[in-house]
């Protein structure tokens, strides 16, 4: 096996992956806050991590690889949505249903995205005594303080707080653009835990009834799932400041550790005309939009596209948005899926150079080139056999292992199908099997045709025609 390279945005460099334990490989991926569908940026994160869990499975075993995705479910924004959604109902219980309801529609997305439910999938509100227990800890080791009924975080008890954002405390003080608010020792610190009125969710704590602040439930539930430090820490490019900045302030100073996490990695946005897509912007289409109306392009698509146009692009690049590449992916699914009828996907072996391409840095996008490569050779004058059986693994390493019935052969491909393989040449081929009496060579290109969905009619007059399959 290939040895694995992760660039690492703590050293801003590519390095050699080495687990901590190669018998128990842990990643953490920060996930969505649960209070409307999510968008196809969010998507992102999670079919690139998919993407590396899958390979790490293959790595190190399945067994062997525990990967955690929390589910954020207090946030003032779901408390916002519970109003207006649910007025009149006790908040608890209105909360309760956004919360429920959404993270429901995002792990149906998942799937739908061809992604494996991670290992665990833990709730903050299920965490917010590990909480309480890490924000003490931080208070009994003078890192932080409780102030104007809130707890902070006092960032200038970290030496190298701003090592992963390569921020300088200094300038962050220059730039605060808002007033330093009273209570705090340092513009830049930040809440661990605040106090709720009577109208919002809370929960009893040392410090009064409150809820916690943004980011010390990934602190909780990573330390909970998988200890102290651990491998990889994942999410998209905006979470590295502030929330992956003090998700390593507080784990590393509760717990007195140089390490949180050992590789840090964030997914470039995707983008709609050079901008993030975001829920602020209002430049977003939802998963669900995408595989259940036919605004787009005209159809519902599946999920198994949107993974394929994501992942043409490396994991760390800007991609801009366009039903044009949908399209591409589509075609190109299709084609894939037809020519990998057939071999067995569970058992298939992916390539090497798949492997070589995944194992570097998860580069997908030269991952792709070696399928189409596959594809050309499985469908040329010699189409051998082990050019299928490596694509069909290929598929099945990336995540596309439904797609059988779901992205059918259309008879627009038959101007690309032409265009690409030469079936005429194919069919000249079996003519020649045929004139040689080698039927058993004869019949395996008729169904190696048959499973890209071309058809052949042999005439009276010794000629054959073909026909695409519908
Ligand atoms: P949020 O719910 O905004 O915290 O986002 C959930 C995850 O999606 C985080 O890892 C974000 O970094 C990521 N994300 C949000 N918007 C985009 C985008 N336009 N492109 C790629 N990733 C995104
Ligand atoms: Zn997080």
């Amino acid at each position: 096996m290939p040895q694995l390279r992760l660039y690492n945005t703590l050293t801003r460099a590519k390095e050699d992956f080495v687990p901590f334990d190669a018998a128990k490989v842990r990643m953490y991926v920060c996930g969505p806050t649960v209070y409307d569908f999510a968008h196809i940026g969010n998507a992102r994160p999670v079919i690139v991590f998919d993407t590396l869990y899958r390979l790490l499975r293959r790595l190190y075993g399945p067994e062997h690889v525990t990967y955690v995705r929390n589910i954020t479910d207090v946030d003032d924004k779901i408390n916002a949505r519970a109003a207006r959604d649910f007025p009149g109902q006790p908040l608890n219980e209105a909360i309760r249903r956004v919360t429920e309801s959404t993270a429901n529609q995002f792990m149906a997305d998942a799937k739908a995205l061809g992604c494996l439910e991670p290992t665990v999938q833990p709730r903050a509100t299920d965490n917010i005594a590990e909480m309480i227990e890490i924000i003490q800890s931080l208070i009994d080791r003078g890192h932080a303080y409780v102030a104007a009924g809130e707890a902070l975080f006092e960032v200038s008890t970290m030496p190298d707080y701003g090592r992963l954002s390569r921020r300088a405390l200094e300038d962050q003080q220059a730039g605060a653009r808002v007033a330093v608010e009273a209570h705090k020792r340092n513009p830049a610190d930040f809440v661990l835990w605040k106090l709720s009125s009577e109208n919002e969710p809370g929960w009893d704590s040392p410090w009064g009834r409150g809820r916690p602040g943004w980011h010390i439930e990934c602190s909780a539930m990573s330390n909970r799932y998988l200890g102290e430090t651990f491998d990889i820490h994942g999410g998209g490019l905006d979470l590295i400041f502030p929330h992956h900045e003090n998700e390593i302030a507080q784990s590393r100073c509760a717990f007195g550790r140089d390490v949180m996490a050992r590789v840090w990695m964030h997914n470039g946005f995707l983008q709609v005309e050079g901008e993030k897509m975001s829920k602020s912007l209002g430049n977003f289409i939802t998963i669900n939009e995408l595989l259940n109306t036919e605004k787009f392009g005209g159809r519902k698509w599946p999920g198994e596209v949107l993974r394929l146009a994501m992942l043409r692009t490396h994991y760390r690049q800007p991609i801009d948005w366009t039903v044009k590449a949908l399209e591409e992916a589509y075609y190109t699914l299709s084609t894939w899926n037809r020519i990998a009828t057939g071999s067995n996907i569970r058992s298939a072996q992916p390539s090497e150079a798949m492997l070589s391409a995944l194992t570097d840095d998860l580069n997908t996008a030269a991952a792709i080139a070696e399928m189409h490569g596959l594809a050309r050779r499985a469908v040329g004058t010699d189409r051998p056999a082990d050019a299928k059986h490596a694509l069909a693994g290929n598929l099945a390493l990336l995540g596309f292992t439904e797609w059988m019935s779901k992205v059918p052969f259309e008879s627009k491909l038959r101007q690309e199908l032409s265009a690409n393989f030469d079936v005429q040449k194919i069919i000249n081929a079996r003519l020649d099997a045929r004139k040689a009496r080698n039927w058993s060579e004869s019949d395996r290109i008729r169904d190696e045709l048959a499973a890209m969905g071309v058809v052949l009619k042999d005439n009276k007059d010794g000629t054959t025609t073909w026909e695409i399959k519908r």
